[in-house]
């Protein structure tokens, strides 16, 4: 199922191959966020163009819209956003934590009230992995509990015992599914490299699919992340794939992928796109400010079609007037600009001697 291809002599970086029912993934890779089976502003020609290998989508937004049974009758997300490469859901723990105002953790459950219309829902370790069954994804992740940043230790390790028994129990359920899909174990454990290792040794053997490190990216300085990926990383067995999750600007990528973390997603490129913002060779610039007014170059020296084609004054121009072609060209931009970033450092490590 995982490959390592290659392994760095300079650092913990690896090249692999992930099998998917719905096709290879070549490692390290940078996924592309779309939450509610769209990546915002782009078509489905329009990432398979800047060569994205996989994309993500969050089993609490589709279970809440257009609704699993929906997107069961319909055939799967697959057929149903016309996207045919593979697809990672996250189990929408992070969101049950995050927008739903009222919630309750049971040892076995949480119940959530949607953010949409304040119905009473129910996630389960077990019904969550039935969702994403039935959303139909490639690699289906475990309902857990995001432990806000900052948390004592205690606090941190209460969640924890909560999120690992529903880890197993899930993995139990998984387990006994007659399914191609993947299912990876989350590793959670705050700030605290000696809770993140008692994750990994109570995981490690289990036969899980790959590992994802959660909890990083929840407002913590960039050290802080850079320790716990550098701490946790060499504990994970070998040959299954690492998965960082929710973070992937640019970065955060060379010390990553060194310390041999292979998958990465983020939602900002199409955020920051939306106000602004976007990536460059030389750090992100913004191109609302009026330096760029009359600026009739590309945004960089890149080979993604809104480079080719439109100059920053007149991105400018569609963001002051905001025209919504603004935010796609440059979410385009953003999204290229990481997936290639990732392509280069994989290419690089394939080329060294
Ligand atoms: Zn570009």
């Amino acid at each position: 199922m995982f490959k390592i291809i290659k392994r760095s002599k300079k650092s913990n970086a690896r090249v692999g191959l992930l099998k998917t029912a719905h096709g290879d993934i070549q490692t390290p890779v940078f996924m592309p966020v779309g939450t509610l089976a769209t990546v915002k502003g782009m078509t489905v020609d329009n990432l398979n163009e800047i060569g994205a290998q996989i994309i993500l989508a969050n089993t609490y937004h589709l279970s809440l819209r257009p609704t699993t049974e929906r997107l069961e009758q319909y055939g799967g997300i697959h057929s149903f956003m016309n996207w045919k490469k593979p697809i990672l859901t996250d189990s929408g723990g992070y969101q049950v934590f995050s927008l739903s105002k009222t919630r309750k953790i049971f040892s076995d459950r949480v119940e959530f009230k949607s953010h949409l219309d304040g119905s009473l829902k129910v996630f389960t370790p077990q019904n969550v992995i039935d969702h994403q069954r039935r959303i139909g994804s490639d690699i289906w992740m475990p309902l857990d509990i995001c432990t806000p940043y900052p948390a004592s230790k205690d606090d941190v390790r209460k969640d924890m015992a909560v999120t690992n028994k529903w880890i197993k129990d899930a993995h139990g359920y998984w387990d006994q599914l007659d399914t191609k899909s993947l299912f990876f174990s989350i590793i959670q454990g705050g700030m605290y490299p000696d809770l993140r290792k008692e994750c990994v040794s109570e995981f490690k053997d289990m036969g899980f699919s790959g590992f994802a490190l959660g909890g990083v990216s929840v407002g913590e300085p960039r050290e802080e992340m850079e320790e716990i990926v550098a701490s946790v990383t060499p504990e994970l067995p070998e040959d299954k794939p690492r998965y960082l999750m929710g973070v992937g600007l640019p970065e955060n990528m060379d010390f990553c992928i060194q310390q041999g973390i292979d998958m990465f997603d983020c939602v900002a490129p199409a955020r920051l796109a939306r106000h602004g913002h976007v990536f460059t060779k030389n750090g992100k610039i913004n191109l609302k400010n009026k330096q760029f007014q009359d600026d009739l170059t590309p945004i960089d020296d890149c080979d993604c079609m809104t480079c080719q084609s439109y100059s920053k004054a007149y991105l400018r121009h569609l963001l002051v007037c905001k025209e919504m072609l603004g935010p796609i060209l440059l979410s385009y931009h953003n999204i290229h600009f990481l997936v290639k970033m990732v392509d280069k450092i994989r290419n690089d490590i394939l080329a060294e001697d």
